[in-house]
């Protein structure tokens, strides 16, 4: 920087060239955006001795070499502001992010962005969010269009950003050479702290969105890749099935009394008969628009993309092309991005005064009419739910009062404001809630059961972090992400009469329940537990499939 004057009342920063210009910014973004990076970098690699100052000072010299060359590497003076204007709200929004919740901006956290509706928006809106757009949104574009760069020849332009170029080049090979087994560290054991790097990750984040985004565009609407959607003959005489399908939200393992957790999260569903619960569950994803289409798709989680599933026959089109009445209840926006082919029925952001709040729905509107339509329904039918859940930052709209049974709850969106036991508290009652409404559910299908074999199928999108190692909410990247945030509970209840439809044999049950099974599981498990096959069906990944007697 050359020097800064005033000029009919613009603050004008004069730079000598575009190299300087991109060291001020890149240093601008290190020292301001990167709280999170910093604070986990030192605590990961200082350990007092005086290599850990000069690993930490070349790792932070490597990081403003790297920021500032590909912000050299834009061509022209214009675009290479305009793009240094954009990464400020970007970066903005990262940094909030990461400092908050520890949460950091990736390709699918931007899905889930794009994907938000307005609920789940205002419930992050809180004054830190009004200082982090005002002061590293906003502010930061004065000093980007008070810029001044003298015009220089090309081939002066071409020179000063090749030596610049080559010389960052050089450090970073001296800087690995010098310290490999720490860089190798932080690809390795450290691998989550590249994501807070800001405005780099979101950056990365955002080209791999977009790159998505244009998959499969041109394909078929339905490509039936794994069709020949069929049915398996029923005895004669057999009543309908009806089955409920409840996509829960944001509800973790580790916070279910049915999978051992020391609170009474469950204290209804704890006293039916024929409820299976599977602890060891495995979430394909760890946010709502990769783990809803995911679970229902026979991809299984190494072949799937959102972008593929769009266009392949997921399981709701199977059973649907068999035969089966499918709608879809929503109380939850997530469900917009698969549930286009099938009968869906909106709840959210509308409803009786007792069951909603200035934010959304409590999840028993879902049960709204269900008896009457129930009453209507003649074939057999899959009515599947998806709930509201737990899903946060607000854990403490998400139920009515009467759950207000941890105290005291964590009434804020700001959660590392309270305490991690207010917040376990909020979320708890959340669970509480869920498990309130299951009960009510299963009571509803109990009370079908003279006209219907009746089945609950209850599976969680993914799982939460509470603020264990400073994490909250959702949305890691998943080959980072912490334990909470992907094990999830599934449930499995049956009436008296679909057991006996379908053979169960109830010590083989026992047997598996505890194995170690997935969301991969899910489409097979649900084409089985409706007398459903496709050409993708497996027996093997269908969890309940060892434990019926009927034709395979
Ligand atoms: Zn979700």
């Amino acid at each position: 920087m050359k020097y800064a004057e005033r000029n009919k009342g613009i603050v004008e920063i004069h730079f000598r060239s575009p190299v300087t210009f991109a060291l001020f910014f890149a240093s601008l973004f290190l020292a301001f955006f990167n709280y999170r990076f910093w604070h986990e970098s030192i605590a990961a690699f200082w350990q007092g001795s005086p290599q850990d100052v000069f690993f930490l000072l070349s790792l932070c010299m490597l990081l403003l070499l790297s920021y500032a060359t590909a912000l050299l590497l834009i061509p022209g003076t214009r675009l290479m502001l305009v793009v240094t204007g954009l990464l400020f709200p970007i970066g903005a929004a990262a940094s909030f992010s990461a400092d908050s919740f520890g949460i950091a901006i990736d390709q699918e956290m931007i899905r889930s962005l794009v994907n938000a509706n307005r609920g789940e928006a205002t419930s992050m809106i809180s004054p830190r969010l009004f200082l982090y757009t005002l002061g590293l949104g906003v502010l930061p574009l004065f000093l980007v269009g008070g810029t001044r760069m003298p015009a220089l020849p090309l081939r002066r332009h071409l020179r000063q950003r090749g030596a610049f170029l080559a010389a960052a080049l050089g450090f970073a090979m001296i800087a690995v050479a010098v310290f490999p087994s720490r860089f190798s560290a932080l690809a390795a054991e450290h691998r989550h702290l590249p994501y807070f790097s800001v405005p780099g990750a979101a950056v990365h984040g955002a080209i791999g969105f977009a790159r998505s985004g244009f998959q499969g565009i041109g394909q078929d609407r339905l490509a039936y890749p794994a069709g020949a959607p069929r049915r398996i003959e029923k005895a004669a005489g057999a009543k309908p099935l009806l089955v409920f399908l409840v996509v829960g939200e944001t509800a973790r393992h580790a916070n279910f009394q049915l999978g051992g957790y020391a609170r009474h999260t469950n204290p209804k569903l704890s006293g039916i008969d024929n409820l299976l619960y599977f602890p060891d569950v495995e979430a394909c994803g760890t946010s709502t628009v990769v783990s809803l289409p995911c679970m229902f798709s026979p991809l299984g989680q190494e072949q799937f993309s959102v972008a593929k599933a769009r266009y392949d026959m997921n399981a709701l089109d199977v059973m649907a092309g068999a035969g089966i009445h499918i709608e879809w209840r929503a109380n939850n926006s997530g469900s917009r991005i698969f549930s286009t082919r099938v009968q869906s029925f909106t709840y959210m952001e509308r409803g009786p005064a007792h069951l909603c709040n200035d934010e959304s729905c409590f999840d028993e509107i879902l049960l709204e009419g269900l008896e009457e339509r129930i009453a209507g329904l003649a074939g057999d039918a899959v009515i599947a739910f998806h709930q509201m859940g737990s899903h946060g930052p607000t854990y403490f709209k998400r139920y009515p009062p009467a759950f207000e049974i941890f105290k005291p709850a964590c009434k804020r969106n700001a959660l590392d404001a309270c305490s991690l036991e207010e917040v376990r508290n909020a979320y708890d009652n959340t669970v509480a809630y869920t498990d309130h409404v299951l009960a009510s559910k299963i009571g509803i299908l109990k009370q079908a059961a003279d006209r219907f074999d009746t089945a609950l199928v209850y599976v969680s999108d993914h799982g939460e972090s509470l603020g264990e190692k400073g994490v909250f909410l959702h949305g890691a990247p998943y080959p980072v992400a912490p334990e909470e945030q992907k094990r999830i509970p599934f449930i499995f209840w049956m009436s008296d009469g679909y057991a006996q439809r379908m053979k169960i044999d109830q010590t083989c049950l026992q047997r598996q329940m505890p194995l170690k099974f997935s969301h991969d599981n899910i489409y097979h498990t649900l084409l089985g537990a409706t007398e459903t096959r496709s050409d993708a069906y497996r027996s093997g990944m269908d969890m309940l499939a060892p434990c019926r007697a009927e034709p395979q």
